[in-house]
């Protein structure tokens, strides 16, 4: 299936056959820098005629972008300060994080690295330096392929670099974070990358980012089958966004839909305080309250631990 990178946001309104007047009442900004991306499948979850759908709301360019925030930078998380070399981020003890790729399937307007310099950080000239940086120090057990979004890399491209990593005789686990498999299952990786996964003396794991259980579907399902028979742990990681899913319902339901399609909940991420997010920030008070709800309806495997990525911290921290 192709992608439509390029939809333009009046095409989208049109698919989903939003009113002139929703569309006015949306106050969209359809000129942002970092403009509307969505790929089909994400676009087939969309319900039509909700101007206010979960998954709508995660990728619609706002002029509310464009308000200044105070304690909201464009680096939330410090990726920079922890940056030995282009497209490695060693932030934590044992483990580093590879930039593989500078593209994904869809723009999240949360998203903590949409004003990450991927030109100059995200190339794969970059990749023997990283490489070596990597081989160099024998403390590091676990690479984390991030991005972008890793799982958007040719395949060929992807396989070749995880055999590289996996050549290096100290690394023990391969960890992927991609939203690919969520957004995007009909274009994620399956033939080569499967048949290094079935063979490979690696862990293998793998975290997927949803939100909400609308973004799961069949074709989700069917490829989490795939990458489980593989070998992968599979896992999830969730942003607490206001109007997406700051309800105990719909984080109850989510934690349930993915355990039926073979998914741990692992992380609920209070919100990185990027510039041009503000407006999906869930005070830490109501995200604590939430989250005790949610431990009161689901068993201890199916809670998400609720964290927080704070600057001075090398560990996410969680927030009770
Ligand atoms: S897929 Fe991940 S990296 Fe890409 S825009 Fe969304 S949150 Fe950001």
């Amino acid at each position: 299936m192709t992608k439509c990178p390029n939809t333009s946001v009046q095409q989208l309104c049109d698919t989903l056959q939003l009113t002139d007047q929703e569309v006015k009442t949306l106050n969209i900004d359809a000129s942002s820098p970092f403009p509307l991306k969505i790929s089909e499948d994400f676009l087939a979850q969309i319900q039509a005629k909700q101007p206010n759908d979960p998954l709508l709301k995660q990728i619609l360019p706002l002029q509310v972008e464009h308000q200044t925030a105070k304690g909201f930078s464009q680096d939330p998380v410090s990726d920079l300060a922890f940056n030995p070399t282009p497209s490695l981020i060693h932030k934590y003890h044992g483990r580093v994080l590879l930039i593989a790729s500078p593209k994904c399937d869809i723009h999240c307007r949360y998203c903590f690295r949409r004003h990450f310099p991927y030109s100059e950080q995200s190339n794969i000239r970059h990749w023997q330096k990283a490489l070596d940086y990597i081989q160099q120090d024998k403390s590091i057990h676990e690479v984390i392929l991030s991005g972008g979004d890793p799982m958007s890399l040719a395949e060929k491209s992807l396989v070749s670099l995880i055999q590289k990593i996996e050549a290096i005789p100290h690394i023990q686990t391969l960890r992927i974070h991609s939203r690919t498999p969520i957004v995007s299952p009909s274009t994620a990786p399956i033939n080569e990358f499967l048949g290094w996964a079935k063979q490979t003396r690696l862990n293998k794991v793998l975290v997927v980012h949803c939100n909400h259980a609308n973004e799961l579907s069949v074709p989700t399902a069917k490829l989490f089958m795939r990458y489980k028979t593989a070998g992968f742990h599979l896992l999830n990681q969730s942003v607490l966004l206001k109007g997406v899913n700051d309800q105990v319902d719909i984080l109850e339901t989510l934690s349930h839909a993915l355990f039926k399609q073979g998914v741990l909940p692992y992380y609920l991420n209070q919100l990185d305080r990027v510039q041009g997010a503000a407006h999906f920030e869930v005070e830490n008070t109501t995200a604590i309250q939430l989250h005790t709800q949610l431990r009161e309806k689901l068993p201890g495997y199916l809670l998400p631990q609720l964290v927080q990525d704070l600057q001075k911290n090398t560990y996410k921290t969680p927030l009770m």
